[in-house]
């Protein structure tokens, strides 16, 4: 998938609809389409980036910025006491089903453990 026909890129440039909930130069937080947990939104780089396995070195500021701003939202949603679950999908065997980087935060409900 190429950058033009990547639907999170086209969410990032307003060209398809969100629930935005949180945007700054560098990332966007917006609803995830089929929530998961009471609370699920996705964390992404406005910068196209296909996947985890992708980011480079010059990337570890856009990492924490995407980090930070999943907290600082996870607060305003009111789960930042009592905790949820951030997971981001690698590749196939990590099941990615969109190929732009993104983070998703659960909670809302007790996730359990992993495993
Ligand atoms: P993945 O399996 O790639 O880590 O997760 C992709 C996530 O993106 C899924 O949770 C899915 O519900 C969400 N998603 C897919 N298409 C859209 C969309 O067009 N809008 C929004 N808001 N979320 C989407
Ligand atoms: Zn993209």
């Amino acid at each position: 998938m190429t950058k033009d026909d990547c639907i999170f890129c086209q969410i990032a440039s307003g060209h398809i609809q969100a629930t935005v909930l949180y945007q700054d130069d560098d990332v966007v937080a917006f609803e995830d389409l089929h929530p998961q947990a009471p609370v699920h939104f996705l964390v992404i780089p406005k910068k196209h980036i296909a996947t985890l396995d992708d980011v480079t070195a010059d990337d570890s500021d856009l990492l924490g910025k995407m980090l930070f701003a999943a907290t600082e939202v996870a607060r305003e949603k009111g789960i930042g006491a009592t905790g949820y679950r951030q997971v981001i999908n690698c590749r196939a065997s990590g099941g990615q089903v969109v190929f732009h980087l993104h983070l998703h935060i659960m909670g809302g409900r007790d996730m359990g453990a992993m495993g």
